[in-house]
């Protein structure tokens, strides 16, 4: 019987991290039915790879596709900024926060048609806001069961494993463990924003390895990081806690660049943001005499960040007073100092920034370690719609060709394990990841010399070059660099 679909003649990386070898892929509906020289076989279509590379479609481990209130699949299911990327599929409901309830949204995302596998975690942040009705106290032990029964429940109902946000002080490790048992006890991961990424970074990943160790499952690191001068030098001994933590299984995901983007309120110490909440919300801070008294932690956490000119605003919706102007143009334009003008924007709400503080010798330390995979962490995105970091358009090819092949920190075997067969292993996802028969046939053809990102952080919405094709289940979906219309994501859940 002729295959629907015949790759001839790629170089195959198999997601082992193995070198690759010259050989055809064989598709039959959905799956690998051969992977070998296969001369003389028909098949419906070719794909003549001769001179590209092939490999199982990226997965990133680490998305916020989730998200309405940013993009989000069921606004712009359509979107291809990850898939022009070569990734096949996305994991999300990270950070601490997911839809909810689970199988709701999942039911609802698999009625549309959508541009790449879409897998989900659920947030403790989320189960939490279920249950605990005041959110600046611990959760009493009654609150701690409710969670665990809803862990249970999103577990059930097919999600991979939770993660946390940036939790603030009043939950307490406890409590992340006794949820995690249960998401242990269903086979689930545990994705770690861990509790402070600065000055306090090395106890917040102690922290993550206990509540995996005690828990009984594995951690994830997400966007593994020293964000800010006050962690800078801490950088090997986070790298020598994790070799260390031989009873956890634990890794990092991170992306290729050295800025981060989030709501400009991170630029408020968590402190003073904590504080915030026991009186009321962040609208408190517009009391004058308050104000007053936390100005000067303020501007100490923007100097850490790399200083006011270190800040660039990138709003979701355009936004003419913001779009991509730095925090010190914002503050003289409004006459007032940076401080108080992270109040202001922090009040108007919706306002998200980039913030480049990070440095170049630690991200390519933590990105060609052998415990760290790549995870953008990042959105859908309408393209031209609004400002982005780049890392929406460009982490994969820009891991892979400039820091693996132009940066040499590790060859293509690994880049592309760090890519695909890592993270599936990491959560536990069944049929993908690597380039085996039986699996599904999600791939990724590229040109391994031209594969380049091309999104900046001037213009951040910029497909990367070289993704010639991608296969999702079975089916083209990108024909020579063109996103097809066709639609053949599906929605994974746990335990299919
Ligand atoms: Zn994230």
């Amino acid at each position: 019987m002729p295959f629907d679909l015949l790759l001839r003649r790629a170089r195959i990386y198999d997601g082992s991290g193995a070198q690759p070898f010259l050989g055809d892929v064989g598709v039959e509906g959905d799956r690998i039915a051969a992977v070998g020289l296969m001369p003389n076989t028909e098949a419906r279509l070719f794909i003549d790879c001769q001179g590209l590379a092939l490999a199982p479609g990226f997965i990133d481990p680490h998305n916020h596709a989730h998200n309405e209130a940013e993009g989000g699949i069921l606004n712009i299911p359509q979107a291809d900024n990850m898939l022009r990327q070569g990734v096949t599929t996305l994991v999300a409901g990270n950070c601490g926060g997911s839809p909810w309830p689970i199988g709701e949204h999942l039911d609802a995302v698999s009625r549309l048609g959508i541009k790449q596998n879409y897998a989900l975690l659920v947030g403790h942040g989320t189960l939490r806001a279920q249950c605990v009705t005041e959110h600046n106290r611990p959760a009493t032990t009654d609150e701690i069961a409710q969670m665990r029964n809803l862990a249970l429940r999103a577990m059930d109902e097919g999600v991979f494993g939770m993660s946390t946000g940036y939790f603030p002080s009043w939950v307490t490790t406890d409590e992340i463990v006794q949820v995690s048992e249960v998401i242990a006890s269903r086979g689930g991961i545990y994705t770690s924003h861990i509790r402070n990424e600065s000055a306090g970074v090395l106890e917040a990943v102690g922290e993550a390895l206990e509540i995996g160790r005690r828990a009984g499952l594995p951690v994830l690191i997400s966007h593994i990081k020293t964000w800010g001068a006050l962690a800078w030098d801490k950088k090997d001994q986070i790298l020598g806690l994790l070799e260390a933590a031989d009873d956890v299984e634990v890794h990092g995901d991170r992306y290729p660049y050295t800025a981060c983007f989030t709501g400009v309120s991170a630029l408020i110490p968590s402190g003073v943001v904590e504080e915030a909440s026991r009186r009321g919300g962040l609208a408190s801070l517009r009391d004058p005499d308050w104000q007053l008294e936390v100005l000067p932690a303020i501007r100490e956490h923007i100097e850490t960040a790399g200083g006011p000119e270190n800040v660039f605003f990138a709003p979701l919706e355009p936004s003419p007073d913001l779009d991509g102007k730095t925090l010190a143009e914002v503050a003289e334009a409004h006459g007032a100092s940076p401080e108080k003008t992270v109040i202001a924007l922090a009040l108007r709400g919706g306002v998200s920034c980039i913030i480049h503080a990070m440095r170049e010798d630690n991200l390519r330390d933590f990105l060609a370690h052998r415990l760290v995979m790549f995870g953008s962490d990042g959105h859908l995105r309408r393209p031209g719609h609004g400002q982005c970091h780049p890392r929406n358009y460009g982490t994969f090819p820009r891991a892979i060709g400039r820091y693996g092949r132009d940066g040499r920190l590790f060859d293509m075997p690994t880049a592309i394990r760090k890519a695909t067969g890592m993270a599936a292993d990491k959560l536990r996802l069944a049929g993908r990841g690597y380039v085996r028969q039986g699996y599904f046939a999600d791939l990724v053809i590229f040109d391994e010399e031209g594969l380049l990102d091309t999104a900046t952080f001037k213009q951040p919405h910029q497909y990367p070059r070289g993704v010639k094709y991608v296969v999702l289940n079975g089916h083209l979906a990108v024909d020579n660099e063109r996103t097809l219309p066709g639609c053949y994501g599906r929605v994974l859940r746990r335990g299919e």
